[in-house]
């Protein structure tokens, strides 16, 4: 069966044999639904370049279904339909209220709390649909594509606007970068994507990539760090 109904939840809900949850750093589950996740791609002026990109004038946005989080808890699956899984390791943030037309100001009061994601990309199939002018899904929204840490209250990252964000890959640190590099910051990211897409509660917005991206491979231990001293361990499965 692959979805059950979940009466606390009261909805039916996808049954990954880890139903993702959202998690507070202290392991207890928040209140809120599981809902979209939208991204924004080439926030980092390094990042788009690295790969080859303009840097564009407006946020390139695109979204991963609620099927697409998986917690750190359990082993990251590698897909099977590409070959060359990326990391991009982004400040995610969590929503608890409603944002639609929203202006830069009521952002703030609709943040429930930080974390860090990994924002999976197939880069070898993407780079297949870019060419033939198709949409990202199948190399970005695939199920398990969006392994996201547990999430710190807003209070605790006062730095949040300049903080660390970083990927280490098997000890090695791999990507290095600080928040107050993004292109479009979060306030007027956060209202710039809610004029298009209402956010809700439960909702998670990915900040987009610092540079430094690049293949997992089964069996690699990582770790996801945020500013000094948020540090989520995560392990890619082994393959089959
Ligand atoms: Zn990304």
């Amino acid at each position: 069966m692959l979805c059950t109904y979940s009466a606390s939840i009261g909805n039916w809900i996808w049954n990954n044999p880890m139903v993702y949850q959202h998690l507070d750093v202290d392991g207890e589950s928040i209140d809120l639904p599981v809902g979209k996740v939208v991204c924004v791609g080439r926030n980092y002026v390094a990042h788009a370049r690295e790969l080859g990109n303009a840097v564009p004038a407006k946020p390139v946005l695109f979204m991963k279904p609620a099927t697409a989080l998986v917690g750190l808890d359990e082993p990251l699956q590698l897909p099977t339909h590409g070959q060359e899984l990326h990391h991009e390791v982004e400040l995610a943030v969590l929503l608890d209220a409603r944002l639609c037309q929203a202006n830069e100001a009521e952002v703030g009061g609709a943040i429930a709390g930080y974390g860090v994601a990994l924002d999976f990309t197939l880069r070898d199939l993407q780079a297949r649909l870019k060419a033939d002018g198709q949409p990202w899904e199948l190399a970005k929204a695939f199920d398990g594509s969006c392994p996201l840490s547990a999430f710190a209250h807003v209070e605790d990252v006062p730095e949040v606007a300049d903080c660390a964000l970083q990927l280490w890959v098997n000890g090695k640190l791999q990507q290095d970068g600080n928040t107050r590099d993004m292109i479009v910051k979060m306030p007027a990211l956060l209202a710039h994507i809610s004029q298009f897409f209402t956010l809700e509660p439960g909702d998670v917005v990915l900040t987009g990539t610092p540079a430094g991206v690049g293949p997992l491979q089964g069996g690699e231990e990582l770790i996801l760090g945020l500013g000094d001293t948020l540090r989520f361990p995560a392990r890619m499965a082994c393959a089959e």
